[in-house]
């Protein structure tokens, strides 16, 4: 039996209604951008494994430190007791991380990095004996899967079984080129409206990732932030997808001039070799909850809380941000983003063409919309692996977030299918 198949009797997979889905591609082997299934055919990851992957599948730096660690210290607890590569991960993340952050809190994945920015807000103003619990968040954000990360995500299809049981959270819209005003304005109003009860806003910047790639500019952030900064609004940057050199910097933060309270990291953190979240906070925000009454401590751990494992691969993963090379890679995806951008002007089919750093998002000009579940999603996802080309479209929406390893002629390859895919389209 293949992989496939025996996989098909026992798994049950995300996002994926098992029923209707074609039956699973078996990879048994990675190496570099590409990804080889039992039969040795490559497919070529052009969307990081669900954008975690930036260094590059199986990653010979990243293996040996594992394999080192592994042979070291496994695990061990994380209360009372610390270890070597949860204390370095942590003081090399602070040098990378915006100026005023100060303490890095373990977990993970994405959504408990968000889980606990969520906590810490909602303890600090408690702590501090204030009263305010309201969350303001992003019509169409996703923070992840969890319910309080799910509470702050935009309602749709995804949380409608639930929403009746999702905290009660504030949406205002994105400020896209041409709605900063209305954003802006919302905002306000709900500060004018609530005055003193809210807590935090949390945001992705600049980029909306499971949305659709929805990009929007950061002066209009810095407005938003500022206003936040103003009010006593603790801001919580959401980077589980744009941290790790995704938007060009290191974090996106990093083009607004307002520092974040608190940043919530994933993804590509372990360079997308094991599951890990962190959790930064500002010096102010950890005060909070520095004192002699045990009850103002931060009641919030896992099992595998700071992982050494996990750890080491974070630590080699910034082994190789800190070379050169990295860098100049993460640039020219970015430059090969842009020509190839001017390759997709023209055709009457795409709606709308937008980059930011390493990633470039299509958008289809369709009656469907932008649903999640629409045909064509499935009909475009089925065209490029048959030409074993990853690409996972968000409704009408594809997109390329490659590894940073990814060579010019491979990302090329990615560009001459998507212009044949438009080419046969009209
Ligand atoms: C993926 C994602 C999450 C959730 O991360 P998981 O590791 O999948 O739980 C949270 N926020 C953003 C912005 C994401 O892209």
């Amino acid at each position: 039996m293949s992989l496939s198949d025996r996989d098909l009797k026992v798994l049950w997979h995300p996002y994926t209604q098992m029923k209707t889905a074609k039956a699973p591609i078996g990879i048994v082997r990675g190496e570099g951008a590409w990804l080889y299934d039992e039969d040795g055919n490559g497919y070529l990851d052009a969307i990081s494994s669900w954008w975690v992957n930036t260094v590059g599948h199986s990653n010979p730096h990243i293996a040996e430190k594992v394999a080192e660690q592994l042979k070291t210290l496994e695990h061990v607890l994380f209360a009372g007791f610390t270890h070597p590569k949860a204390v370095e991960l942590a003081e090399r993340l602070l040098k990378v991380l915006p100026k005023n952050q100060a303490r890095i809190f373990l977990s993970d994945n994405g959504s408990t990095a968000v889980e606990v920015a969520i906590k810490m807000t909602l303890q600090y103003w408690s702590n501090k004996g204030i009263k305010k619990n309201k969350i303001i968040a992003f019509n169409g954000s996703y923070h992840g899967d969890t319910f309080g990360a799910m509470s702050i995500s935009g309602r749709g299809a995804f949380v409608a079984p639930f929403e009746s049981l999702l905290f009660d959270v504030d949406f205002i819209d994105v400020p896209v080129s041409g709605k900063e005003e209305v954003s802006l304005s919302q905002l306000n109003e709900i500060i004018e409206k609530q005055k003193d009860n809210i807590a935090a806003f949390i945001y992705e910047p600049l980029i909306q990732g499971a949305s659709g790639m929805i990009m929007y500019e950061p002066e209009a952030l810095d407005d938003l932030l500022k206003i936040c900064r103003s009010n006593s609004i603790l801001t919580i940057a959401d980077e589980v997808m744009t941290g790790f050199g995704r938007t060009g910097k290191f974090f996106a933060s990093e083009y607004m001039s307002i520092d974040p309270d608190i940043l919530c990291m994933s993804k590509g953190i372990t360079g997308g070799t094991m599951a890990l979240g962190a959790t930064s906070s500002s010096a102010a925000m950890y005060d909070a909850f520095y004192a002699d009454d045990k009850l103002k401590t931060f009641f919030h751990g896992h099992s595998y809380t700071a992982n050494p494992v996990a750890c080491s691969a974070a630590c080699a993963s910034l082994d190789i941000y800190d070379e050169k090379e990295t860098w100049i890679a993460v640039e020219r995806i970015g430059i090969q983003h842009l020509n190839f951008a001017k390759r997709l002007e023209g055709f009457d089919s795409i709606k709308d063409v937008r980059c930011r750093g390493t990633i470039i998002a299509i958008e289809l000009n369709t009656d469907e919309g932008t649903s999640y579940f629409s045909n064509i999603r499935d009909s475009i996802y089925d065209y490029f692996i048959a030409k074993r080309i990853i690409l996972r479209p968000l409704g009408n929406i594809i997109y390329i977030l490659p590894p940073y390893v990814i060579s010019e002629e491979d990302l090329n390859l990615v560009y001459d299918a998507i212009i044949e895919f438009f080419e046969n389209k009209s």
